[in-house]
């Protein structure tokens, strides 16, 4: 069956889904026309309806996201790397400040970005919230370079207890709670 097979395809390739739970959801959905014209729906909607963000470049409904549009934050901008990290550091209640996402390669344009977010939202500390590994060390270097003197301003990072090499996600919330709140200067 043509048909089914390219659905069975389509969802192999959604993160965590294999083969075999594949064919299970699309058979599943096949069977049951009213779950599927659901998902249908809310695939379309989620679609259309969230962008990003115009400042930060998180995932958001709105052309800004309400974080960067709550004035009550803390003067303080971590650049994490994905938008599931925003919402595992939001989860901590151990961060205040602003989110900026600085997924991948590090480009000029992206860091000019970061420094027209640092003077809008009037930033006074930069935090590096990338998960620990050599990579992401060199990459953060990289982007203090590309961001120069910045007067007034404090580059940090996340204190060791994050294991290296590990994504945020495996990590529990009171280690990354912890690593936040014990942030130090970046050295280099
Ligand atoms: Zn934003």
């Amino acid at each position: 069956m043509e048909k089914l097979e390219q659905l069975i395809d389509a969802l192999t390739n959604l993160p965590t889904i294999g083969r075999k739970s594949a064919t299970r959801l699309a058979l599943h959905l096949v069977e049951n026309k009213p779950h599927a014209l659901k998902l249908i729906k809310a695939l379309e909607d989620a679609i259309t309806g969230v962008t990003q963000c115009e400042l930060c470049g998180a995932l958001s409904e709105t052309p800004i996201c309400p974080i960067c549009r709550d004035e009550h934050r803390e003067p303080v901008v971590a650049v994490v790397e994905s938008h599931q990290d925003i919402q595992l550091l939001e989860a901590t209640g151990n961060y205040h400040g602003y989110y900026f996402l600085f997924p991948g390669k590090v480009e000029w344009e992206k860091v000019e970005k970061l420094k027209k977010f640092i003077a809008t939202h009037r930033v006074k500390e930069v935090l590096f919230a990338l998960p620990p590994s050599s990579g992401n060390q060199f990459k953060l270097l990289q982007i203090k370079e590309l961001l120069g003197n910045l007067p007034g301003v404090t580059l940090t990072q996340l204190a060791q207890g994050v294991p290296s090499g590990v994504k945020f996600e495996n990590v529990d919330l009171t280690s990354l709670g912890s690593a936040l709140l014990h942030r130090h200067k970046v050295e280099g």
